[in-house]
C-alpha cells in the first residue's frame, strides 16, 4: 500500500512554523502498518495543491493532505480539491449544527466567514472537528481502475490534526484497508560513532536483510539510533533476530530501546536500586540536573546539585580546595574529584556525578584545548575520574557530556553494586 502526505502552508515554506506533522502522521501510520512512501510541503497555493494532489493520486491508495481547510483566505485545500475532482460543494446540516454549537458555547456569534467551512465536497465522508471548527473530511475517488483509493483532508492546527485522526481516521483505515505487518524496534546506543556502529554490526545483519530486515541509522547528539524494521509475516522474527545480533555486538552500549531516554533509564535503575544522585556541575550549567528531573518520580532519587560555575562557588559549596584550583586548574581531574566527592558527601547520597570542562568558543590552552572535559564518579568505592574531549558547539557539547555522565552512572549501576 502506498501512503502519501501533503503538508500544505505557505508558514511552512517561511520557515515560521516546523512541520510537525510529518513525524506525528508517519509515526501514527507506521504504527498501523501503513508505511508513508512520500511526503512533500508545499505553499499555500492553487497551482500547487492542486498539482501535488493530482499527482499523489496517480500513485498512492491513501493521500493525506493537512491545512487550509479553515475559514481564512489562504485557506484553499476544499474548494480546490472540489474542483480537481469535479465534486460539488454542498451544505452540510451536520457540521452547520456543530459549528453553531462551538460558537454558542463560548458565549460568541458565529463568524459568517465560517460558512464556507459548512460547504463540504458531495459525497465526502466528514469527520466533526472535537477541538475546532472546520471538520476533516474523507473521499473514495472512484477512478478507472479497480484500485481502492481514498483521499483525507485534515486540519492544520496540531491539536484538532492528532485526536481527528485517532478517533477518525485510524478506524476509516482499518475499515477500508488491510492491516499490513510492519515492524520497527530501536536499539539506542551511546559511546560510539555512527559509522563505527555501522562497521561493527552490518556484516553479521547480512544474512538478515537478504531475508528482508531493514537498518537505518539516526545520529543525535551523544546518541545513534540503530532501526530494524521489516515487513510481511516473517517481520516480528526478523526484527528479533536482528535485534539479538546488534545486542551481541554493541550490548554494552545500548542504553534503551525506541522512546527511551538516557535520563529516564538512569533514574529507573536508580529507584530500583533504591541508591540516591547528588551533581556538582559547571560547564553543563545544570543540564544534568534538568534532564533527571524532566523523569516523573525523581524525587525518590535525586538529592540535589550545585551548579558551581565560578571557582569561589567550587570551594564554598563543594570544598574544593583553593590549592587543588590553583595548583590544577578548574578543568582538571583534581578538581572534578573533588567536586563529586564533596557532593556526595555534602548531600549524602550513594553516588555523585561532577562534570568540569571547556565549552568554547574560548578558554583553550594548548594542554587543554576546546572541549576537555572531566567527568568523575564517586560512590562508596570512591572517586573514578575520566577525561573526554567534546568539540561541539555549546548546546551539542551541554547535551554530549551529560550523556555521557549519565551513561557513565547507568553502566555503574546497570550490574548490581554496593555503593
Ligand atoms: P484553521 O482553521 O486554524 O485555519 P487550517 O486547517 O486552515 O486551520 P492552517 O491554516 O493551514 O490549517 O494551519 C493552522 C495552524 O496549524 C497554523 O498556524 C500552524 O501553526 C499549524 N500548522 C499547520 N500545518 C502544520 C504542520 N504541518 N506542522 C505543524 N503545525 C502546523
Ligand atoms: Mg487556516
Amino acid at each position: 500500500m502506498n501512503v502519501e502526505i501533503i503538508n500544505t502552508g505557505s508558514e511552512l515554506m517561511l520557515g515560521r512554523v516546523l512541520n510537525t506533522h510529518q513525524q506525528w502522521l508517519c509515526r501514527r501510520l507506521a504504527d498501523l502498518g501503513h508505511v508513508v512512501t512520500r511526503q512533500v510541503a508545499i505553499a499555500d497555493a492553487a497551482a500547487e495543491i492542486q498539482s501535488a494532489v493530482r499527482e499523489a493520486l496517480g500513485r498512492a491508495d491513501l493521500v493525506i493532505t493537512t491545512g487550509g481547510l479553515g475559514p481564512t483566505s489562504d485557506d484553499l485545500t476544499r474548494e480546490l480539491i472540489a474542483e480537481l475532482l469535479g465534486k460539488k460543494l454542498v451544505e452540510n446540516a451536520a457540521v452547520r449544527a456543530h459549528i453553531e454549537n462551538f460558537f454558542a458555547k463560548r458565549g460568541r456569534p458565529r463568524p459568517a466567514k465560517t460558512d464556507v467551512e459548512t460547504f463540504v465536497p458531495e459525497g465526502a465522508e466528514i469527520f466533526l472537528n472535537p477541538t475546532g471548527t472546520a471538520p476533516g473530511l474523507a473521499m473514495e475517488i472512484k477512478s478507472a481502475s479497480l484500485r481502492k483509493q481514498w483521499l483525507v483532508m485534515l486540519p492544520g492546527p496540531p491539536r484538532e490534526l492528532r485526536s481527528m485522526f485517532d478517533d477518525a481516521v485510524t478506524p476509516l483505515l482499518r475499515r477500508e484497508f488491510a492491516r499490513e505487518i510492519f515492524v520497527c524496534r530501536t536499539l539506542l546506543t551511546t559511546g560510539i560513532g555512527e559509522s563505527r556502529v555501522q562497521e561493527f554490526i552490518e556484516a553479521d545483519l547480512q544474512p538478515l536483510v537478504k531475508r528482508g530486515l531493514d537498518i537505518g541509522y539516526c545520529a543525535r547528539p551523544g546518541a545513534v539510533d540503530v532501526r530494524l524494521t521489516a515487513a510481511g509475516a516473517e517481520a516480528e522474527k526478523i526484527v528479533r533476530e536482528g535485534e539479538a545480533v546488534v545486542q551481541r555486538i554493541l550490548g554494552a552500549n545500548i542504553f534503551g530501546f525506541d522512546d527511551d531516554e538516557m535520563e529516564a533509564v538512569v533514574v529507573k535503575l536508580l529507584i530500583a536500586r533504591k541508591k540516591t544522585l547528588a551533581l556538582a556541575e559547571s560547564c553543563t550549567g545544570g543540564l544534568i540536573a534538568s534532564r533527571v528531573t524532566d523523569v516523573p518520580g525523581a524525587s525518590e532519587i535525586f538529592r540535589g546539585g550545585v551548579v558551581s560555575y565560578a571557582n569561589s562557588a567550587k570551594e564554598k559549596f563543594l570544598g574544593v580546595r583553593a590549592e587543588t584550583l590553583k595548583t590544577f586548574g578548574a578543568v582538571s581531574e583534581e578538581t572534578a574529584r573533588e567536586m563529586a566527592a564533596g557532593a556526595r558527601e555534602r548531600f549524602g547520597s550513594d553516588f555523585a556525578l561532577a562534570v568540569t570542562g571547556i565549552a568554547g568558543p574560548g578558554g583553550g590552552t594548548a594542554e587543554k584545548p576546546v572541549g576537555t572535559v572531566f567527568i568523575a564518579l564517586a560512590s562508596a568505592e570512591g572517586v573514578e575520574v575520566k577525561k573526554f574531549l567534546n568539540v561541539w558547539e555549546r548546546a551539542i557539547f551541554k547535551q554530549v557530556t551529560t550523556t555521557q555522565a549519565l551513561e557513565w552512572l547507568r553502566r555503574k549501576i546497570s550490574n548490581p553494586v554496593s555503593a
